[in-house]
């Protein structure tokens, strides 16, 4: 046997270099472990709505369950008939135009159509436009798929949409794409149709590709409407990603979309890309496959829970009234998603590290947030908190913050 000293270290690629997914990240492996040592952790960390009681809609389990044995062989790379179709017609809901059985794939959650379509896409030194904050499987998608993710600020002062003269200063011969999430994770803002239509302007005038993620689109309060930016050009090559994660409560089940729309003409190749990627993983996971129909076909969405007082809609507005009131935090009040992004006044909370931060008030009171950088965002004065828990749970959850904070301000 060798001596451990003369062992060739076996190390990560460099392609995983600047890849960063926080919201799993050294925190939650902590927060396991003090689960491990017996302690209850709240955990506002992931918008896993299974886990807080939303469960997914009775008929889609019974039509995934009813569909299982018929399941366990492959089915076409980019998805069963079935369910394409029902993206197709969900295409035509939204009015994004054009769209055929062949521009939709399936895949095990809108995270590897994420992934596939960065890969697919990207040589070394193509930049694409990502937001800050953003979700940051698409700054890690970029990375990982050799690019480079230049990051375009959201303003918070403007409800947190894109900077578009940001936008603009980032530009360079070198950009591809932009990427926007709307509704947005982790703000919970919902763009204009007129904020869309300026932004596919940059997006026509420099020929880059919209990379618009929707996973949110149906989880929208105060009875707001949304808009997909791929409906509003058709002179533009935009590819839409959605799934059954959220709007359908069914994350564990790994079903997600991606519909190619707008101009496609120059984009033969990229889109033989795609097909390559999506034959090289065989498909997407088939059982889950059968639920997309049903979930897209039935009413068994999400409106009871963003009813006015439906739980959601009662959830975001106690979380929002509580950490507001705490001395130094300020929020934008979601529009749409799961979460609030609140600012700290780091004059009053002299934070240097906010994962170090978050870490404190974890071990201090068994809260888990994630911090504002693990969502590239650069300053340490946000954190992401999930309001999923029940009212009872969130009251206890913010007053334990509420008290960090007190005894993080004296220090
Ligand atoms: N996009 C956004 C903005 C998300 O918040 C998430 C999950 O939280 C995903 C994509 C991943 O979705 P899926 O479960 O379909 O992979």
């Amino acid at each position: 046997r060798a001596d451990a000293a003369a062992l060739r270290a076996v190390r990560k690629s460099h392609k995983l270099a600047e890849v960063c997914y926080d919201i799993r990240g050294p925190v939650l492996q902590r927060a396991k472990q003090m689960e491990d040592e017996g302690h209850r952790v709240t955990k506002l960390n992931i918008g896993n709505l299974a886990h807080f009681g939303f469960e997914a809609p009775e008929e889609i389990v019974v039509d995934v369950i009813h569909n299982l044995r018929g399941a366990a062989g492959y089915s076409d790379s980019k998805g069963l008939f079935s369910a394409r179709k029902a993206v197709m017609h969900y295409s035509q809901q939204k009015k994004i135009a054009g769209v055929g059985i062949e521009d939709i794939y399936i895949g095990n959650g809108a995270s590897e159509l994420i992934v596939m379509s960065m890969q697919a896409l990207l040589n070394n030194g193509d930049e694409v436009l990502v937001p800050a904050p953003d979700y940051p499987l698409w700054t890690a998608a970029v990375s990982l798929g050799g690019g480079a993710p230049v990051h375009y600020v959201c303003d918070e002062q403007a409800g947190w949409l894109p900077d578009l003269d940001d936008i603009r200063r980032k530009l360079t011969p070198n950009t591809r794409a932009i990427v926007i999430i709307n509704p947005n994770n982790p703000t919970g803002a919902l763009y204009p149709t007129a904020f869309l239509e300026q932004l596919l302007e940059i997006a026509r005038q420099h020929q880059l590709i919209v990379f618009a993620d929707e996973i949110y689109d149906k989880v929208l309060y105060d009875g707001e409407t949304h808009t997909s930016i791929a409906s509003l050009a058709d002179d533009v090559l935009c590819v839409t990603f959605n799934g059954l994660s959220k709007n359908y409560r069914a994350c564990g089940y790994r079903a997600g979309w991606m519909i190619v729309s707008g101009e496609k003409r120059h984009a033969r190749d990229y889109i033989e890309g795609l097909d390559m990627l999506a034959s090289m993983r065989l498909c997407a996971n088939v059982p889950a496959q059968w639920g997309i129909q049903t979930a897209l076909g039935g009413y068994q969405s999400i409106e009871e829970l963003i009813a006015p007082d439906g739980r959601l809609t009662r959830q975001r507005d106690l979380a929002y009234e509580l950490i507001t009131q705490i001395p130094g935090v300020s929020c934008v009040k979601p529009k749409a998603a799961l979460y609030l992004f609140p600012k700290l006044d780091l004059n009053m909370y002299p934070i240097e590290d906010d994962q170090e931060f978050i870490l404190k008030l974890l071990e201090a009171e068994k809260v888990l947030l994630v911090q504002g950088s693990g969502f590239n965002w650069k300053q340490p004065d946000h954190f992401r908190l999930v309001f999923l828990p029940h009212e009872e749970d969130l009251r206890d959850a913010v007053s334990r913050i509420a008290r960090f904070l007190e005894s993080y301000r004296k220090g």
